[in-house]
Order: C-alpha cells, then structure tokens, then sequence
C-alpha cells in the first residue's frame, strides 16, 4: 500500500510562544502539499499553544516516561502528552540516549506506552562515527533497531538518523542511506512479518531543502526527521516541497 511521505520536524529545545508563527506558516503550506503528511514536535511546553495554532499539520512529543503517572519528578507520560494535544511521540533519540543514559530497553517500555493509548511512536536509531568507520555500521543498527522495537508495529516509524549527520551538515551518500534502509526493512519484517512493511523509516541527519529530494529518493526511505531547518517555515517548506 502507497504510504504518504511523512516529514517530522523535530524543534528539540527550542521554541516559545513567538515562534507559533513559524508552525502556522509551515501548516499553511502543508494544506496547499496534500500529498506528504507532515508534522512537528516542539518542545512540552508549546504544544497545547501549537494545537490550536495549526489545522493540517500533526504535532508530537520528543519523548515520554514509560510510566502513565506515578513519583517521576520532572517526566511527562504519554497519556499526559496526548491530553495536551499530542498524536505521536519520538523515543530514542540519540540526544536522549547519550544525555539521559536511555537504553534499548527504556525506548521499547516508552515506545509501548504510547502504543497502549494509541499514539503514533517515531523510534530512532543511528550509528557514531566511529560506528561507521568500523564498516559494521548496518549490523551494529540493525541490532540497536531489534532491542528497541516494541512488540506491535501498531502507528510505528522507525528513523534512522546516524549521529554524526545530526546538526553537522554531513549526510551520508545516498546509497550508504539506502543501503541502511533496507537493513532495517529486514529487521522490521523479520520481526512483524508482512505488516512490517508498512512502518515507515523516515532519514535525519542534516536534511535540508538542497538534500531532501535526492535523500527521499533513496529505496526504502518513507520520508524525514528534520531538526535544525524545521524551525523556520523558511527552512522546512522546502523540504516538504521536495518530497
Ligand atoms: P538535524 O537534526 O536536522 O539538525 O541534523 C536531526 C535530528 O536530530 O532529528
């Protein structure tokens, strides 16, 4: 089944109400680009504010505790992000792997909680440089990628996002993208059989509106996670455009 392309915007620690404005040009654009589905996860705090700001345009969390409530001074469950206006969430991004220590087996318990309530879930996955260099970088993801996946595929995306392409402007070939995403096709259709091969794996790294046409072209690549240029209409409608 044809899927829409599906390009994610990722606003990371950034974002105040001022920039509301941004996610109202970005949704305006969106509704003339029917054809790619597209959305934005700010920042906790905005997206109750940026709910109501957008009509066409999905909005989402950057991450969730696993827990539905309960003594987590400082978290937010996933049912808690739904209320605020949420309809999917991003787990295991590698920010949060390295800054918050998040394992495999954090990003499954996250991934499934927010399935349980019906949530879309955006799972990342990627390799260090010295990963890469190593020659293993397919094995080595395609592990990380087997330890995480929650046990449904229910509303699942997976992205694959290699760290050393994140905020640096280096992306890998076209073809090493390729080559990536029909590892991890594998282990999506070894683990789920035939329904694995409607999740979609989404490319971040360095997206940018000069790269997204060629990167979206690559086989298996179902669209983008895209931190930096999502935080300007300036920025990210081109890539919509080109996908
Ligand atoms: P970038 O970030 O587009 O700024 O490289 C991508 C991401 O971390 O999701």
């Amino acid at each position: 089944m044809a899927q829409r392309c599906y390009i994610v915007g990722n606003w990371k620690m950034n974002g105040m109400r001022s920039d509301l404005s941004e996610a109202r040009a970005i949704d305006r654009a969106s509704s003339r680009l029917p054809k790619v589905e597209v959305a934005l996860a700010p920042p906790s705090t905005l997206i109750l504010a940026m709910r109501d700001a957008v009509n066409h345009i999905g909005v989402g969390a950057q991450n969730c505790h696993a827990a539905d409530k309960g003594a987590h001074t400082g978290d937010v469950s996933a049912n808690m992000l739904r209320e605020a206006g949420a309809d999917f969430v991003i787990v295991g991004h590698s920010e949060r792997r390295a800054d918050h220590g998040e394992t495999n087996e954090d990003v499954k318990a996250k991934a499934e909680s927010a399935q349980a309530i019906d949530m879309g879930v955006i799972l990342c996955v990627g390799e260090s440089e010295a990963e890469r260099d190593s020659g293993e970088a397919e094995e080595i993801v395609a592990r990380q990628l087997a330890a995480s996946l929650p046990d449904s595929c229910a509303r699942l995306s997976v992205a694959y996002e290699p760290i050393w392409a994140i905020g640096t402007g280096r992306v890998p070939s076209v073809q090493d993208v390729g080559t990536m995403h029909k590892w991890l096709r594998a282990v999506l259709v070894d683990r789920y059989g035939e329904d694995g091969r409607e999740v979609r794996i989404l490319y971040g790294g360095s997206v940018k509106g000069e790269n997204a046409a060629e990167l979206l072209a690559a086989p298996e690549v179902g669209g983008a996670l895209v931190g930096g240029a999502s935080l300007s209409a300036d920025g990210f409608v081109p890539i919509i455009v080109a996908a």
